[in-house]
């Protein structure tokens, strides 16, 4: 076990979901390690998938890989984007993990005759889950419990804090419980009745919620906290006020400023003397707000509908932006829409241009006829992932004159495999955590446009994929000026393609944006963007 005493932090919602507990956990555990403290964030999620890399984007918006090749969900994105450090898989809990884990030690016999049961065996899972993250060291482990309290999925979870509570005794734990205040227009009031039943549903349960964080459109007035005060159990100063903001960037800032990180460590019995220094992230804040100049770029995928199922590269695209004083608006287009007719009506003023990640064959055309375009009109771009493999088959095609060429991903018997699928995974029949996942190290060639950006030769990035450029082709690209820029050190495999007579035309079969943080922005949104604006 720890060496330390490590302190606990629940975050549970109430009245409704959606409510932004990760925002908030993240936006506290940047407050936390801004005042000297070891931190780390954790999901539990009450689902029965056991990872949601089999889910739908439009179902639960991106899956985000972590450095450990987990795919966990996209909270845990903006708890490593806040706190500039890594998550892993056990970041991460579901109940299919949970049920998975008992149900394996059933069938080996483990619990020696006995009934499995909800409690002690599922809970005892889920607190073993959550404990072990101190064997990390962390002086403080927030862990956000998803759903909304009350929801049947929750109660084992519900369950099992209480039962830690106690069993971690005073100080060493506590559970701050975001609410909803809606905003009656009609007679302009804020109403805290739902806000009092959901810390109720709690009691239920038997737990006490130590800090109420409100969501609310409107700022709280002195009754209003007296009231929340004092029907939800908890002191005058633990009521804070989250009022919707301009952007998730502010809430650490808005959040400070009542001393939330007080209040926290208060109720933990730690002492802290040092104040929480965000000069960093108010610079940025500062610059994200004020910039200097404006590009537009456009996102060719085919989840746009859900702008979630993107959020590590909108969000990359913010650092970045912020980073170089320039705001980019991102022109969302469905990629089914794009044909070779209407693209330079589609595209028609567009700085630079993304293609993105994905999977499956529906709209993959009007994305090769959007890398053609960004090709043939210098149109800087990066493709990521699916994007790279678009951007060979559309070379393959059009510059190599190979008409038939594809990936097998949508034709396995194409005459023309560009892309095409890894030895190893051709008997892999189980789509779940089968993945090339994780971080992969990648070599970049000296001279080359990647090796500039990154100012190295020696990079690691994270990949979700199943499909590969075939290295079969690799001269017949580069007779063409498509020079195989990075490879992966060990097996050769092809992991970024790079134009040369072209401003910026470059794909990676990695994910740069899940390692984009507030206080590092990814170097290569960053040379988009540059190459983006126009002097
Ligand atoms: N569908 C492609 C593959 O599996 C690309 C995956 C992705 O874009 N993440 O290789």
């Amino acid at each position: 076990m720890s060496k330390k005493n490590t302190k606990y932090i629940f975050v549970t919602g109430g009245v409704t979901s959606s409510l932004g507990k990760g925002i908030v956990s993240a936006s506290l555990g940047l407050l936390l390690k801004s005042r000297g403290y070891k931190v780390t964030i954790q999901k539990l999620d009450p689902y029965i998938n056991i990872d949601p890399g089999t889910l739908n984007p439009y179902e639960h918006g991106e899956c985000y890989v972590t450095e450990d090749g987990a795919e966990t969900d996209l909270d845990l994105g903006h708890y490593e984007r806040f706190l500039n450090s890594p998550t892993y898989q056990n970041n991460n809990v579901t109940t299919g993990r949970i049920y998975q884990t008992v149900i394996e030690k059933e069938r080996r016999g483990d619990f020696l005759g006995k009934t499995v049961q909800v409690i002690p065996h599922i809970t005892n899972e889920i607190k073993r889950r959550i404990t072990i993250l101190a064997k990390e060291d962390y002086d403080i482990i927030i862990t956000e419990i998803g759903g909304t309290v009350g929801d049947i999925e929750s109660l084992p979870y519900i369950e099992s804090v209480r039962q830690l509570k106690w069993e971690l005794g005073e100080n060493n734990s506590m559970v701050i419980h975001l609410t909803l205040l809606p905003f009656l227009a009609s007679s302009g009031e804020l109403k805290t009745k739902p806000s009092q039943h959901s810390v109720r549903a709690l009691m239920e349960s038997g737990i006490m919620a130590d800090v109420l964080v409100c969501r609310t459109e409107h700022e709280l007035t002195k009754d209003i906290r007296a009231k929340l005060a004092q029907f939800c159990n908890v002191g005058l100063e633990n009521v804070i006020e989250c009022k919707d903001m301009s952007t998730i960037y502010e809430v650490p800032v808005y959040l400070q400023k009542q001393n939330f990180d007080d209040v926290v460590l208060k109720e933990l019995g730690l002492k802290s003397d040092k104040k929480a220094d965000l000069r960093d992230w108010n610079t940025f804040l500062k610059k994200y707000k004020n910039p200097k100049k404006a590009v537009e770029i456009a996102l060719v995928g085919k989840y746009v509908s859900l702008q979630d199922s993107y959020k590590s590269i909108a969000e990359a695209f913010i650092h970045a932006g912020a980073d170089l004083e320039t705001e980019v608006k991102l022109r969302w287009i469905y990629s089914g829409d794009i044909t070779k007719e209407n693209a330079s009506e589609i595209f028609k003023g567009i700085d630079g241009m993304l293609i993105a990640p994905g999977f499956g064959d529906r709209g993959i055309e009007g994305k090769v006829v959007a890398a053609q375009f960004a090709r043939t009109h210098n149109i800087p771009l990066l493709g990521i992932c699916l994007g790279m493999q678009i951007m060979t088959i559309e070379f393959a095609r059009n510059v190599l004159g190979l008409s038939a060429a594809n990936s097998m991903e949508f034709d396995v018997s194409t005459p023309e495999p560009v892309i095409s699928i890894m030895e190893e995974q051709k008997n892999v029949i189980d789509k779940g955590g089968t993945m090339r996942l994780g971080a992969w190290k990648c070599k970049l060639k000296p001279g080359s446009r990647l090796s500039e950006i990154y100012g190295t030769k020696d990079i690691s990035e994270r990949h979700r994929h199943r499909y590969e450029f075939n290295s079969e082709y690799q001269s017949a690209f580069e007779k063409h000026g498509m020079m195989l820029s990075g490879t992966n050190p060990d097996t050769e495999l092809a992991e970024t393609i790079e134009l040369k007579e072209h401003p910026f035309y470059i794909g990676v079969q990695y994910h740069p944006e899940y390692k984009s943080t507030v206080e590092k922005p990814h170097p290569l949104f960053k040379a988009l963007i540059k190459a983006a604006i126009k002097d």
